[in-house]
């Protein structure tokens, strides 16, 4: 979409159910667009309790806004916000049932754009009011992907005089103004230029200047010391020297063995350009210059950085939580959107479903971790955005010490692993999740155990448990039993009795935050393999845990924060 940055999906807000069919249509125009919705009246991707925080929010962090509601909800929502003059992210409101489309902040960001690609999908006329794009059918201060206006004000009054009555003609290549209807003549005074330059002349000052995006900066060596420090001081003074300007910039490359210099990646978001890794540019393709350890490497047309070299790889390791969507937390969300690879256990793959159009999923078997955390490694030394997936926290008994693991293990023979972006996402862990069903019986101290006995010994299983116990601590026990495990629970509970009475609480959660959860409150006595199996968490009380009923159905169990 011309003038958005990819990555700010669209933000849909509705307030009620009634909106929900024209905020889908909607949805399905804009990838990775999400329904915001009142939490007390809607069902939806994100909910939110308050609107007017929740948009103030949005707008602030420069989320493009289409709001199903009145206009003037949206205004007053979003006036506190508008005397500060920073970036204007695209806001709409639309009418409930789909028959009014109105932009109303977001001129530069592509907000009548946006308004016509959703009204037509609507089939009804947008409401724009933007004279100049009314007159010329574009908006010429907003030129397509690509390209960068030199100067907004300058702009302005270029569109004030045409509108005056003023001609223009063109300089330089905008494919995009063949079909606009612009008052154009040969010897107009006024000129669109459209060029990486950057002085103007001052017969030149009323133009409207337009940077093509075409200008490819290579830096070797950033990653070596001493030269830290101001490397977009030193594009910029590069792109100076040359005539250039900085808006003309479309790309920071560098050698992949720089891939994790953090010179580098600064740099770029001071310059706002993409980083990518490659090899340098061939200067058979435009002209090129040298300054300050630069090589600008100008093309004849705006260049595409998504197709120089590619970027720095990264692989995140998420935790989806228990099961269901709203507990999984909004970091991890993020991660999935925008992965272009999934790894992980088929189930687990499963539940972070649905997935985007294009993003590959290697599912596998629970048991080949290693492998996995190397295919990961792989893939996003390759600059592929990879994510693995474990159910709860990735770091309790799950991926993030696979993936640490194999990175540590291969540091000598993989260098291109250590280039990778690495980054663990927390997620909640089944004990957590099951404790708040039941109440707070992890309120004090406790510890987690599992009694998978694949990776480490029994005898170490034993040792523990008989610790914990004497230690009165709460204990989580995660992988309790399985197929292949048949007798290792009814051993571990047999050696808790030895420590604790029969009463002590014990609370059960099978498949907590999926379908069919259930959530039981027994005692030590009472409680057996058989009603347990692998989908279970099972938390064993301390001396202190207890129990009583609110109202009949249900117990709710904890244990203190005291202890005497
Ligand atoms: N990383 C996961 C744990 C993986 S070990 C986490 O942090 O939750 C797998 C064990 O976790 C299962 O055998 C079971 O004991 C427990 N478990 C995982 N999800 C569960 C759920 N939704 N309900 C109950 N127990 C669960």
């Amino acid at each position: 979409m011309a003038g958005m940055k990819p990555g700010q999906a669209v933000a849909i807000v509705v307030l009620g159910a009634g909106a929900i069919d024209t905020a889908r249509r909607i949805q399905s125009i804009y990838p990775g667009a999400q329904v915001h919705g009142l939490a007390s009246r809607v069902q939806s991707d994100i909910a939110f309790s308050e609107f007017g925080t929740h948009l103030r929010d949005l707008y602030t962090r420069g989320t493009p806004v289409v709001a199903l509601c009145a206009a003037g909800i949206v205004i007053r929502a979003i006036a506190p916000c508008l005397a500060d003059k920073g970036a204007e992210p695209p806001v709409l409101a639309v009418a409930e049932d789909g028959s009014a489309v109105v932009p109303l902040l977001g001129g530069l960001s592509g907000v009548n754009v946006m308004a016509r690609e959703i009204a037509a999908r609507l089939r009804v006329d947008p409401a724009i009011t933007t004279s100049g794009e009314l007159r010329f059918g574009t908006c010429l201060l907003n030129p397509p992907a690509g390209y960068a206006l030199a100067d907004v004000e300058q702009g302005k009054r270029f569109v004030s005089d045409l509108l005056a009555g003023e001609t223009t003609r063109i300089e330089g290549d905008a494919p995009w103004l063949d079909h606009a209807g612009l008052p154009r003549a040969e010897h107009a005074r006024l000129a669109i230029r459209v060029s990486p330059r950057a002085a103007l002349s001052d017969e030149q000052r009323d133009d409207l200047l337009i940077h093509p995006r075409c200008v490819v900066a290579w830096v070797d060596g950033a990653a070596d010391a001493g030269t830290h420090g101001d490397l977009a001081e030193r594009v910029r003074l590069a792109l100076r020297e040359h005539g250039l300007a900085a808006l003309s910039l479309a790309v920071l490359l560098a050698p992949p063995r720089d891939a994790a210099s953090q010179a580098l990646a600064d740099a770029a978001r001071a310059l706002d350009v993409p980083l990518r890794f490659g090899e340098r540019p061939d200067s058979e393709a435009g002209e090129e210059h040298g300054a300050h350890g630069v090589v600008l490497a100008v093309a004849h047309g705006p260049v595409d950085a998504s197709a120089v070299g590619r970027p720095r790889g990264k692989l995140t390791v998420i935790g989806l939580g228990p099961g269901s969507a709203e507990l999984m937390v909004p970091a991890a969300k993020e991660a999935l959107a925008q992965a272009e690879d999934i790894l992980g256990y088929e189930t687990y793959v499963r539940m972070a479903e649905p997935l985007r159009a294009g993003q590959r999923v290697h599912g596998s078997d629970n048991r080949e971790e290693m492998q996995r955390a190397r295919h990961a490694f792989r893939l996003a030394s390759e600059g592929r955005n990879v994510v693995v997936v474990s159910s709860g926290d990735p770091g309790v008994f799950a991926m993030a010490a696979a993936v640490l693991e194999a990175l540590d293990e291969a540091r000598e023979r993989e260098p291109a692993w250590a280039a990778v972006e690495l980054a663990i996402v927390p997620g909640v862990s089944a004990a957590l999740a099951t404790a708040a069903r039941a109440g707070a019986p992890l309120g004090h101290d406790f510890c987690v155990l599992s009694l998978s006995d694949n990776l480490k010994p029994w005898t170490v299983i034993e040792t523990r448990l008989r610790h914990a116990a004497q230690a009165d601590l709460v204990m989580a026990f995660y992988n309790p039993v399985s197929r292949a495990r048949p007798w290792q629970l009814d051993r571990a509970l047999d050696i808790v009795r030895e420590y604790r009475a029969g009463t002590t609480r014990v609370v059960l959660g099978r498949d907590v935050g999926r379908p069919g959860e259930t959530v039981v409150s027994t005692t030590l006595e009472r409680v057996a393999s058989q009603d347990v199996d692998m989908r279970t968490m099972v938390i064993v009380g301390s001396s202190l845990t207890r129990g009583f009923l609110r109202d009949s159905a249900r117990e709710w169990v904890y244990t203190p924060r005291w202890y005497e």
